[in-house]
């Protein structure tokens, strides 16, 4: 027996030898160690299970999987180094030609009259008759190509196909894997025992085999089955364990002063917060008095109120005399929040600052004293936040807005500016429940499901051409009414040049809606401009002074005008789905009814159109979210890239969610009644997780 990991102590050259050129192949494809060549998933696999005959046609590929004789041979163009060798199909009768280039070995090997397995690929044009340039030829026995047994003699099984890199062949990595397994003893199993009958697992020395050779695509789904769930149960054992090991904080017994402050917030405000406010809230609380510090992700729609839930967290905070940190993706949307919190929160007696890289000089070494000498308790800003130079006297809550807009390293970067901060991360892109708890699978998640009531559904429509000009009506008829609209130009592509013309079409329908609408004031705003007029214009629209806006994607976050009723998206095709729902989430944020319209571009695609088709369909971000994957992949889901799990060999992050779920529950289960992994039945994974630590 042995262990899988022992594998990642011997190098692939063990197998494929010392040739420099091979040995850099494998380093460019991240196969090292004999572990990682095991690890090489196959791209597919070439079926060799059927027969396939001479002039048949199979739908998934050109080959010929049959059984031939041999009609005759000659060498053809220049020399004597090309071989074609006439065969006929005992089957079909139908006759081809194989062009062996370069092999003229085969005048010599394959004899006329004899009968041969032959595994080809057919070349795009044929003249004659079919022809093969790429062919396998393995020689029968005469009496054997006629008995009853032939149809079996063809069945080759499923031939792994392998991504290849510099100088490697598919024969090359074919030989190499071959070895490697010829040389590996027995694999032992690297799940608890019973696992392996609850989820019908195979072995994993097994598993292994059947992906690298396996009879059938039978084979293929069990391997997969089986190493994707030991590959998902340790990404997620790892975490756990993880934040099960750090974390411990000394907390301050919640005083009476603490809920005196937060009682005082919540009741300064004009509304009553929605029962799922109050349920995250809860949630917050008991985390915040935990011996842990909180990691919590907070996911909630656009405009479902979040924000607020997070400014009463902090009140707790400072009200137990910690520092809090408060950080967003962009200036734009730091200051509003920074505004908001100045006037909720100073009236409570905390102290709010707002930092950003604009702040310079005797204004910025004032604040960073403040901080310091604790004279600040809650500070808004951008990545400014963990530049070198600010230190907390004592940060102990961090909030990250749309978190998913940051790296993992900068979010890690502001967390080490105290001791085990509590962590609170929001974000408005929701994704997938199951997805959330995999990737984050040491953070607890909270939902904001239910909007804060009296709002009306935003109603959504699509305004194809024919239908802009009533579009542009139904707009004027709002603003007469008082109320205000947004519309939103995409910026096509990314080049310089698009940008301009992009930029061309903003400008260009600024100039036709303020002549639409001359007795209201527009303005325009996109990412040119410079950052103080762009507040200066939002801070109007706020006010009320201008009516409508017309802009680049600049307003997709964080504005909050609550009398903003229309939401005009031009060329809305060119949007994903999550931006045209943040889009969308701008307006339907007071008491009024909301229209968002999508006008499609052109020539929209069918991609395009579905989008738009989704977005009409429903308000829920979480019904979106799980469309977005559907849509687009895993991959495209924006921070699931930085989260590592898109790297996972074995596991589709969007087929699998049941079985990753499983391994969750499991992997949680096992912690929470064995956190040593001290049973007989976790020896394997404690020994696993020894092992890995070492590397
Ligand atoms: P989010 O951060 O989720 O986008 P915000 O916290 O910014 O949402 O809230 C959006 C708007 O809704 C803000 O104007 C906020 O004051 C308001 N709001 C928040 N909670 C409630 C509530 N329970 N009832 C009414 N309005 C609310
Ligand atoms: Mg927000």
């Amino acid at each position: 027996m042995s262990i899988l990991n022992d594998l990642r102590n011997i190098p692939v050259s063990h197998v494929a030898g010392n040739g420099k050129k091979t040995l850099a192949s494998y380093f460019a494809l991240g196969v090292e160690s004999i572990y990682d060549l095991i690890n090489l998933r196959p791209r597919g696999y070439e079926d060799r299970t059927r027969r396939v005959c001479i002039g048949h046609q199979v739908p998934d590929g050109p080959w010929t999987n049959t059984i031939v004789q041999v009609q005759g041979k000659s060498f053809f163009g220049k020399g004597l180094k090309n071989v074609k060798v006439t065969v006929k199909d005992t089957e079909s009768g139908v006759r081809g030609e194989l062009l062996g280039f370069n092999r003229p070995y085969l005048d010599k090997t394959v004899v006329t009259g004899a009968f041969y397995k032959l595994y080809a690929f057919q070349m795009p044009q044929a003249f004659r008759m079919p022809q093969f340039s790429k062919f396998e030829l393995t020689a029968l026995p005469d009496s054997f190509a006629l008995t009853e047994n032939a149809e079996k003699s063809i069945s080759g099984g499923l031939k792994p196909v392998y991504p290849l890199s510099g100088n490697l062949t598919q024969n090359m990595v074919r030989k190499h894997m071959g070895l490697a397994f010829s040389d590996i003893p027995v694999l032992e199993n690297d799940l608890p025992e019973s696992l392996y009958g609850k989820y019908k697992l195979i072995s994993l020395d097994k598993a292994y085999r059947a992906l690298h050779a396996p009879k059938s695509a039978e084979d293929v789904r069990q391997a997969l089955r089986t190493l994707g769930f030991s590959e998902i149960f340790y990404m997620q054992l790892l975490a756990m364990r993880r934040s099960s090991s750090d974390g411990s904080i000394t907390r301050r017994s919640v005083t009476p002063q603490i809920y005196e402050a937060e009682k005082k917030l919540l009741e300064s405000l004009p509304f009553e917060l929605t029962e799922d406010q109050k349920k995250v809230l809860q949630e917050i609380r008991k985390d915040m008095s935990g011996e842990r510090s909180m990691n919590r992700l907070l996911q909630g729609d656009v405009g479902s109120g979040k924000t607020l839930v997070a400014l009463v967290a902090a009140v707790h905070c400072a009200a137990e005399g910690s520092q809090v940190a408060f950080m967003a993706p962009t200036e734009l949307l730091a200051r509003q929040h920074a505004i908001n919190a100045s006037r909720l929160l100073a009236p409570l007696g905390v102290n709010v600052a707002y930092l950003d890289g604009t702040v310079t000089g005797k204004a910025r070494a004032l604040l960073l004293k403040n901080l310091r000498e604790h004279n600040i308790d809650l500070v808004i800003g951008t990545h400014a936040l963990f530049s070198k130079d600010v230190e907390y006297a004592k940060l102990g809550f961090v909030i990250v807005d749309e978190q998913h807009r940051f790296g993992v390293e900068q979010r890690r970067a502001l967390f080490a500016k105290g001791q085990n901060p509590d962590v609170l991360m929001m974000t408005a892109t929701p994704i997938p429940r199951t997805l959330a708890l995999t990737i984050y699978g040491d953070l607890n998640v909270s939902t904001i499901k239910t909007m804060p009531g009296g709002r009306l559904p935003v109603k959504t429509y699509i305004a194809p051409p024919e239908k802009r000009q009533a579009m542009y009506d139904s707009v004027h008829v709002e603003l007469q009414r008082g109320h205000q609209a947004y519309f939103v130009y995409p910026r096509i592509g990314d080049g310089e040049e698009e940008e301009e013309s992009s930029l061309k079409d903003v400008v260009s329908m600024y100039s036709y809606l303020s002549e639409r609408y001359s007795s209201f004031h527009g303005a325009l705003i996109h990412s040119h401009l410079p950052d103080d007029e762009k507040i200066k214009i939002l801070e109007d629209f706020n006010s009320g002074k201008i009516s409508f806006l017309v802009s680049t994607s600049v307003v997709e976050v964080g504005i909050d005008v609550p009398n903003a009723t229309c939401m005009v998206i031009e060329h809305a095709d060119f949007f994903g789905l999550s931006a045209l729902h943040q889009l969308r989430g701008r307006v339907g944020r007071g008491k009024l009814q909301s229209w968002c319209f999508l006008a499609p571009g052109d020539n929209v695609s069918k991609d395009g159109m579905k989008r738009l088709e989704v977005l009409k369909s429903t308000n829920d971000g979480f019904v979106i979210a799980e469309q977005d994957l559907l849509i687009r992949g895993p991959g495209e889901i924006s921070g699931l890239r930085q989260s590592g799990f898109t790297n996972l060999k074995f596991v589709s992050l969007d087929k699998d969610l049941n079985m990753i779920a499983a391994a969750r529950d499991e992997v949680s289960q096992i912690l929470a009644t064995d956190s040593g992994l001290l049973e007989a039945d976790h020896a394997v994974l404690r020994r696993a997780l020894l092992e890995l630590q070492s590397f």
